[in-house]
């Protein structure tokens, strides 16, 4: 497994300091991941909530889990104990059932907002009115055991370099006012292996990384 080894020192090297790396994990086997920790990297993440507590104790407690994928509400209770950062809140019915099971344990915990900036209509995200109406709701203190950290996003899986680039400018946008109005906000998630070089260009300061450091997921 010394190629994950390898990606990682490269990848490290291509990325500026400031920019962190997020492993994506989702459907590698044990020994791919094992490898990734033991090269040092902490920081992982997983789409779905199943396959992510099946792993979670099968590996060292310093590893940091993040939530990349669409979250269930039914699935909320399971993550809230130990999830490092969820960075696909997509619905205001999502923040209050974080809110709520956040403030049974009691924790607070680190999300960012998903926004929608792909054109394609699969993709996962709050449109312009529906983040509004969920970053006011959390402004005027609606839930107390959220932290809100920044935003996320995916763009359009294409071939066209200069549309990728277009929707990563509106989310940089939408980050830079946020900062605006809530200077402690410090992520912005967006970049995979096809196009984290545009994105750290935009102003990417994590990129979500899976075959460009595990390799092909295995089918
Ligand atoms: C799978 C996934 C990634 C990583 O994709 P790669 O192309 O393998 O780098 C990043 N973000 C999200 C939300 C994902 O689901």
């Amino acid at each position: 497994m010394s190629e994950v080894a390898d990606n990682l020192r490269r990848l490290r090297s291509e990325i500026p300091a400031q920019v962190q790396l997020l492993a994506v994990s989702k459907r590698q086997p044990h020994e791919r991941i094992q490898a990734a920790y033991d090269a040092g990297q902490r920081d992982f993440g997983e789409n779905k909530v199943q396959e992510l507590l099946d792993k979670v104790d099968t590996f060292p407690d310093d590893l940091r889990w993040h939530l990349i994928g669409h979250l269930q509400r039914n699935k909320v209770k399971f993550v809230v104990p130990f999830v490092h950062l969820i960075h696909s809140v997509d619905s205001l019915r999502l923040m209050n059932e974080i809110e709520k099971q956040a403030a049974k344990i009691p924790r607070i915990i680190p999300v960012l907002l998903q926004l929608r900036i792909a054109r394609e209509e699969s993709k996962f995200g709050l449109d312009q009115e529906a983040y509004e109406e969920v970053l006011t709701a959390y402004l005027q203190g609606h839930f107390p055991h959220i932290e809100l950290k920044g935003l996320m996003g995916m763009a359009t899986n294409t071939e066209d370099q200069a549309q990728i680039r277009e929707e990563f400018k509106l989310l940089a946008d939408a980050y830079q006012d946020l900062r605006e109005r809530r200077p402690e906000v410090s992520v912005l998630s967006m970049g995979m292996s096809g196009d984290m070089q545009i994105a750290i260009e935009e102003g990417s300061n994590m990129v979500r990384v899976g075959t460009s450091v595990f390799g092909p997921r295995p089918v």
